[in-house]
């Protein structure tokens, strides 16, 4: 299983448009890993989660081939991880040369209430299904599991639980603070190969609606306690905000030496 991070940052980006704290300055200075667009995953080249504003920038930049995905996976409703304009281009009218074949998109009831009146055209080209925690979908091989974030209490956030044709099984967790119950009940003896956490606040920490470093060390050590992860499994940090209060090379010297790896735009990962 192929797990490719085309975009790691948090809603702004970094820099941040408009900013000019240090992160920022020094980001833009430093260039390279430091320059973060907004998340997106891909996972074998097929399978995509979230469908940010810089989907383009993805394609433009990274490597993703739009005519190869038939199945998007969306977290929630944030702009940062479901940007409507472009999704919409399947259908654009002077789009002629775009794919015939459906995409499907997965999603919660805010996701899915949005896009369904689209859907009803056929020229559109859009497939939504409703995705409920804790409800597996099977989808060309994989096996995904939506679990229940902390987030927007205004809507049921998701986070997705993916298991290849191989049985190779994929946790991201970002846009959440430390996981409900409920979800650590359905992973409970779930053993991840890798697992990608939320880490928006950096040096600060969070926990209800987003993570820290010192929270997703916590995370680590409850999902261990929950037999979610083992020895083999591979811990990411994603999801970063200009406000966490470093970039990126500063990130991997704190983050490092506990055993983290932290995911940059275009870092690919095999399990
Ligand atoms: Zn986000
Ligand atoms: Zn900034
Ligand atoms: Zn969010």
């Amino acid at each position: 299983m192929k797990i490719r991070f085309l975009g790691t940052a948090a809603a702004e980006g970094t820099p941040a448009f408009y900013c000019d704290c240090p992160v920022c300055a020094k980001a833009a200075r430093l260039g390279g890993r430091n320059i973060r667009t907004r998340s997106q995953v891909l996972i074998n080249d097929d399978l995509l989660i979230d469908y940010p504003p810089d989907t383009y920038l993805h394609m433009l930049n990274l490597g993703l081939d739009l005519k190869r995905i038939h199945n998007v996976l969306i977290t929630h409703s944030h702009g940062d991880h479901f940007f409507l304009h472009d999704i919409l281009m399947k259908g654009y009218p002077e789009n002629a040369g775009s794919c015939r074949e459906p995409v499907s998109f997965y999603g919660n009831a805010a996701v899915a209430g949005i896009l369904e009146p689209y859907a009803k055209d056929e020229n559109q080209r859009l497939r939504v299904h409703a995705a409920r925690p804790f409800q597996e979908i099977l989808l060309e091989g994989y096996r995904v599991m939506p679990l229940r974030a902390l987030h927007d209490p205004a809507e049921e956030c998701l986070l997705y639980a993916v298991e290849s044709p191989d049985g190779k099984r994929f946790l991201l967790g970002n846009d959440t603070g430390y996981f409900p119950e409920d979800t650590m009940e359905q992973i409970r003896g779930m053993v991840f190969d890798a697992i990608s956490l939320d880490c928006t606040t950096g040096k600060e920490r969070d926990g209800g609606n987003h993570m820290g470093f010192a929270d997703i060390l916590e995370m680590r050590r409850r999902l261990l306690e929950n037999h979610s992860a083992g020895e083999q499994t591979m811990w990411i940090a994603q999801h970063f905000s200009h406000n966490g209060g470093c970039v990126y090379d500063e990130a991997v010297t704190l983050l490092e030496p506990e055993g983290f790896l932290v995911a940059y735009d275009g870092m690919t990962i095999t399990i």
